[in-house]
């Protein structure tokens, strides 16, 4: 009896250190405009589907029941509700950092790859802190002060490369230069503005996404890679399926090889949601129609999927503003010994 007891005993103690293992690495996937209908254009099987956890998160802003990407980035990002337009600062303008600088400062390395250009609302929600969301130059600034170690994104038109070498980042603009780099703050830039839409850019966001990872992972601490499908919402906003089909494709593949990461690295988390859903999208009839309801955005929630170490904190219903404090405690939890 006393035997079984102990067996118990350091079962128990065994288990609760795997549960308080912390979260090492934390991929977060955002489809820009991608509600569940724009991933039902998916054959099955497919990425989404081996999520271990699902939840829905409302998507409204301070000021409007529909959100733009500026405030929905920022409520994912900083972890507040602000007013549609406004980047990284409260309805009174008061700045918040996001979970991406937080994580930096706490010796995190971090990242954000992005089919648009770096300086569009949704990354720039991640490191800027200005009231417009057109503000580019000041946008740029932020990059220069806050940016994340590694960024792979078009907006060659804008940048400063000077700016960019100043606040230590080594610039390439090309997929096989980004394969030779090993270390520090590499900025890659592969398009004057936006870039191309799928299928015509080929494979660079998930190769862009495999060569963050493989130099975000040498910090032992740990990293946060934030990956954006930016242009979802922009077929959202043309009711343009074909494109619409291409982006969640594209997307897809980035799912299954940030999942197969988590796969052979335990305690990394991968979260795929998205800021709001584009096109009012319904899918209609046995020929699988797509149609649209507006040209722009709406306000119904949107599906979390979750998978990996700590999957399962994302399932329910919650606010667009609960992930940062998750993400921040699961990657704070003190390992009992
Ligand atoms: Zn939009």
């Amino acid at each position: 009896m006393k035997r079984i007891f102990i067996i118990i005993a350091s079962l128990s103690m065994f288990l609760s250190v795997y549960a308080n293992e912390p979260i090492k690495n934390v991929i977060f996937i955002i489809g820009d405009g991608m509600g569940l209908n724009q991933v039902c254009t998916l054959e099955s099987p497919n990425h989404f589907e081996r999520a271990e956890y699902i939840g829905l998160s409302k998507t409204y802003s301070a000021s409007h029941k529909v959100t733009d990407s500026a405030a929905g980035g920022t409520a994912l990002a900083c972890g507040m509700k602000t007013k549609n337009g406004m980047l990284g600062l409260t309805p009174d303008s008061l700045p918040q950092n996001s979970v991406l600088t937080i994580l930096q400062e706490k010796g995190f390395s971090t990242g954000i790859v992005a089919s648009c250009r770096i300086n569009h609302a949704t990354p720039a929600s991640y490191y800027a802190h200005q009231p417009n969301r057109n503000m580019d130059a000041e946008i740029l600034s932020d990059l220069y002060k806050n940016g994340p170690d590694v960024f792979v994104a078009g907006g060659n038109k804008l940048l400063s490369i000077d700016s960019l070498q100043n606040a230590g980042y080594t610039y390439v603009n090309s997929i096989a230069d980004l394969q030779k780099q090993e270390k520090g703050k590499i900025a890659c830039v592969l398009a004057p503005e936006d870039m191309p839409a799928a299928p015509e850019r080929g494979n660079d966001i998930v190769l862009g996404t495999a060569e963050a990872i493989r130099l975000l992972e040498k910090n032992p601490k740990g990293f946060f890679l934030m990956i954006e499908g930016s242009q979802i919402d922009w077929a959202g906003h043309g009711n343009n399926a074909e494109y619409m089909k291409a982006e969640v494709e594209d997307i897809n593949k980035v799912i299954g090889l940030c999942m197969d990461y988590a796969d052979n690295n335990p305690g990394t988390l991968v979260i795929i949601t998205a800021d709001h859903e584009t096109g009012g999208t319904t899918v209609v009839g046995e020929e699988k129609e797509y149609k649209y309801s507006t040209g722009n955005h709406t306000g119904v929630m949107v599906p979390v999927y979750s998978y990996g170490s700590g999957s399962e904190n994302f399932s329910g219903i919650f606010e667009n503003t609960s992930f940062k404090d998750k993400i921040l405690n699961l990657t704070d939890k003190k390992v009992k010994k």
